[in-house]
């Protein structure tokens, strides 16, 4: 395994469950580091998507994946939490939920989700979503638990600089030279330095995170999670309460095709454009006051599509890629974490879900923005 953030921790451990302990997960930083996209103590997890593929494949996350993952660490990951979707663009989820009619996803007015959700003022949203099958997931909590199951195999500070692929794969890292005999590559926005040939369509993209203290409860449980769509894909915020930690977390979603350095230094405070930003739609989405009271930075690896490339490379099926998780794929980590491993075993996955839409999730190298 190359790169130790979730989704190289979940394939390790995918692999520890089906009996493979020849195993070494090599990271370039110190575990627990947060420079890149799995740091912090929260995710969401959601069922509603613009895409009925991935509304399908949560129902098996939801259902079956993390419920494993819970049981094997003796503690809940996922904590239930209302969760909202409003905006001028919820549209495109209310298409792709029509498809799955399983999902228990309600559509009410802005008038009783006003009552139901203070402080949100919903200006632009006469429909909203409210998603039954949301939750929080106790993010550092779930890579701890992964981290404790893997400490026999991970090997932090070590960075791995050249894959030389031969009768055995090569590796040259930053402790000495490795062969291996498969090679999963979950390197998040450091990828495209690995494999060049992604470097167009994988788009490494910075996202500060601020942190509001609001006059309403803002415990997991109490406030919700939720998605503002706006009229286009970029232009999305969303937001969650935070385990731990004071004030409501609010970001923008920074999809496209950015191209930042991934090695950028991170600041202390939430840059002046982002604060101002941030504050503008507390300003016209909440009512009563919203303090700003922390940050945080983070990145992530956009692909043109927002699929996350789950693939061999095309010339040598030993070498299994998963990257461009495109600000999503904290609560897919069960299943990608599968699908990772028995690429690199089988060549194919056990998940019939998964086979029936594998084509969406190909190598796939060019830009397409
Ligand atoms: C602010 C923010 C909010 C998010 N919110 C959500 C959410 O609510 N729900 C959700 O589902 N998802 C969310 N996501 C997305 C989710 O967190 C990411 O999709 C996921 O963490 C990606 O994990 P990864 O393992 O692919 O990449 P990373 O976490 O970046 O891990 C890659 C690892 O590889 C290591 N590495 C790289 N190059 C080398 C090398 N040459 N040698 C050795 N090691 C190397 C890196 O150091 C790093 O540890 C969010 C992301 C951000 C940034």
């Amino acid at each position: 395994m190359l790169g130790a953030g979730i989704n190289g921790l979940a394939t390790a451990y995918s692999l520890l469950k089906q009996g493979v302990t020849n195993l070494a997960v090599l990271e370039q930083f110190p575990m627990g580091h947060g420079q890149g996209s799995s740091h912090g103590r929260s995710r969401i997890t959601r069922s509603t998507y613009s895409t009925s593929k991935y509304v399908e494949l949560m129902q098996v996350v939801h259902g079956r994946l993390w419920p494993a993952w819970e049981a094997a660490a003796g503690q809940p990951l996922l904590h239930k939490n209302p969760g909202i979707f409003f905006g001028p663009g919820i549209g495109r989820y209310q298409e792709s939920l029509r498809d799955v009619p399983e999902v228990t996803v309600e559509e009410i007015t802005d008038e009783e989700a006003r009552l139901r959700f203070p402080p949100f003022l919903f200006p632009d949203s006469p429909r909203v979503l409210v998603d039954h099958t949301c939750a929080v997931v106790a993010a550092d909590r779930t890579m701890r638990f992964l981290t404790e199951q893997l400490r026999d195999h991970i090997m932090d500070n070590c960075q791995v600089q050249l894959i030389d692929p031969g009768p055995q794969i090569f590796l040259d890292t930053t402790r000495g030279p490795m062969e291996c005999e498969r090679l999963v590559i979950t390197a998040g926005p450091w990828t495209s330095r690995l494999v060049p040939r992604l470097k167009a369509n994988l788009r490494p993209a910075h996202q500060d995170v601020g942190y509001f203290e609001i006059e309403a409860s803002a415990q997991v449980g109490d406030f919700p999670v939720w998605v503002y769509a706006g009229e286009q894909a970029d232009d999305s915020f969303y937001g969650l309460p935070e385990f731990e930690r004071p004030g409501v977390k609010l970001a923008r979603h920074r999809t496209g095709p950015h191209g930042d350095d991934p090695d950028r230094p991170i600041g202390e405070v939430l840059p002046e454009e982002a604060a101002a930003d941030l504050q503008a739609f507390v300003q016209r989405q909440w009512s009563g006051t919203a303090r700003l009271v922390g940050y945080d930075a983070c990145i992530y690896t956009n692909t043109c599509t927002e699929d996350f490339i789950l693939d061999h490379l095309p010339e040598d099926p030993r070498i299994v890629v998963g990257a461009g998780f495109s600000g999503h794929g904290f609560k897919f980590a069960p299943l990608t974490g599968q699908v990772l491993a028995e690429l690199a075993i089988f060549g194919r996955t056990s998940l019939p879900e998964f086979e029936r839409h594998r084509a969406a999730f190909a190598f796939y190298s060019a830009a397409c923005w």
